[in-house]
């Protein structure tokens, strides 16, 4: 059988641990075999990245930036511990901290569904994507603790233009005041991010902040995802999606009674918490997948979850594990789907769909990991090791090319 030709290259960041050997795995049993594609490799193996000063996490996200689609492999953000694991120069940042402010993109989290994983909440039956504001409010406020009656104001002091002053509370007593700010451009690129994602994956757009009580801050974010739907109308109207802006309780409420099949867009606390609540309703971190999609239209697509470290010491003791590599084969067929979509090859976007099939389908009859096997309904007799499911999907696969 010929190779199905990949027209434009695809950027691979390979990664760390247990994701490493999973991610090769992946490639050796269910990429290479059947596509001939030129893999863009950048190696972001924490050992890589200390060697090179971390130079190739920028050259990876550039590469994304230059070819459009990369794929991801987990990776591990060093702290103390790891240094001295790894003997590293010193705690690099987060690659995926700074890919993201490369790209100025947003990450969006998508469950896989299969049918006999029930979600926790009963009427969920399609994916909720969950979009993240990344900048601002809380995560970037200053405190303040008010140990005695006093004024405390806002003092706004512009480059040009008199002093504005805003009372926040005149304190008779003891306690606490935070300041937190936004940027414009950066909610607008959070709102151009949810509307590029939306309309990729066909799926209405919501948002949902508090702009009854908060009549300036979040009624900014309300007016800025207001102009920018409004902007790109006749996109959603060619993927026959719409857009629905609801209060933030509201939103709450109407999405536990959801079926889904929607993108749920949120500030950056709110995303916080409901990145979890939405996580954990639908089951497993090892079927979650995420994307980071720039606003100009720029994809990397990844697992949820990290480098599974836990379970990595294991094969290092020749002894095999039963680790979940779905979110991790999802990371490579959203980049194949988008690489044909976006370069017009229906043959590698139909490539990337059978993967996924042939993931479905093992699941649906009962080949799993071990960490599916209690949410499973039934539930399956055993389990399979990590190579033993790929190996599983490689042989479901080939039937059906
Ligand atoms: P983790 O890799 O997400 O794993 C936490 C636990 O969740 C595992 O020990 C395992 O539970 C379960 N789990 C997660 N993914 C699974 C899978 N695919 N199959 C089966 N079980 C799975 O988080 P971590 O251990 O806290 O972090 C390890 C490293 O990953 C850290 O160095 C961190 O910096 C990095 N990290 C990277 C990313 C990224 O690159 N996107 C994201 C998060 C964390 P059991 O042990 O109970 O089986
Ligand atoms: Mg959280």
């Amino acid at each position: 059988m010929a190779k199905i030709k990949v027209k434009t290259p695809l950027v691979e960041l390979d990664g760390d641990e247990m994701t490493r050997i999973i991610w090769a795995m992946i490639k050796q049993k269910l990429i290479l075999p059947f596509l001939d594609v030129d893999l863009k490799y950048y190696d972001l193996g924490v050992q890589k990245r200390d060697e090179t000063d971390d130079r190739i996490t920028t050259e990876s996200a550039h590469a994304i930036r230059q070819y459009g689609v990369g794929v991801k492999c987990a990776t591990i953000t060093p702290d103390a511990e790891r240094v001295t694991e790894y003997k590293l120069k010193k705690a690099w940042p987060s690659p995926n901290g700074q890919i993201r402010s490369i790209l100025d993109g947003t990450v969006f989290r998508k469950p896989i569904l299969v049918k006999n994983i029930t979600p926790a909440v009963r009427s969920w039956k399609k994916p909720i994507i969950l979009g993240r504001h990344a900048y601002g409010d809380l995560y970037r406020g200053v405190e303040l603790m008010v140990d005695q009656p006093g004024r405390v104001e806002i003092v706004y002091t512009p480059a040009t233009g008199p002093e504005r002053r805003l009372l926040v509370h005149d304190f008779k007593g003891p306690g606490v005041v935070m300041g937190i700010h936004n940027l414009e451009t950066s909610i607008r690129s959070f709102a151009r991010a949810c509307i590029t994602c939306a309309v990729s994956e066909k799926v209405e757009l919501w948002f949902s902040v508090k702009d009854t009580i908060s009549k300036t801050y979040h009624a900014c974010f309300k007016n800025i995802f207001a102009a920018e739907t409004q902007a790109r109308k006749a996109e959603f109207e060619n993927a026959g999606i719409g857009y629905r802006y609801m209060l933030i309780d509201d939103a709450a409420a109407q999405a536990m009674k959801h079926e889904g099949g929607f993108l749920w867009a949120l500030s950056n606390y709110d995303g916080d918490v409901f990145s979890d609540v939405v996580a954990s309703g639908f089951g497993s971190l090892g079927m979650m997948t995420s994307v980071l999609v720039s606003p100009d239209g720029k994809f990397e697509f990844e697992a949820a979850h990290g480098t599974v470290r836990r379970h990595y010491y294991e094969p290092l003791k020749g002894h095999p594990t039963s680790t979940n590599s779905v979110a991790s084969i999802f990371a490579w067929t959203g980049g194949i789907r988008k690489r044909g979509e976006l370069d017009a090859t229906p043959d590698v976007t139909a490539f990337g769909e059978k993967i996924e099939k042939a993931v479905i389908g093992c699941i649906e009859a009962g080949i799993v990991t071990k960490d599916l096997v209690p949410l499973m309904d039934p539930r399956p007799a055993g389990h399979q090791s990590t190579e033993g499911f790929i190996d599983a999907v490689a042989a479901r696969l080939k039937t059906s090319m």
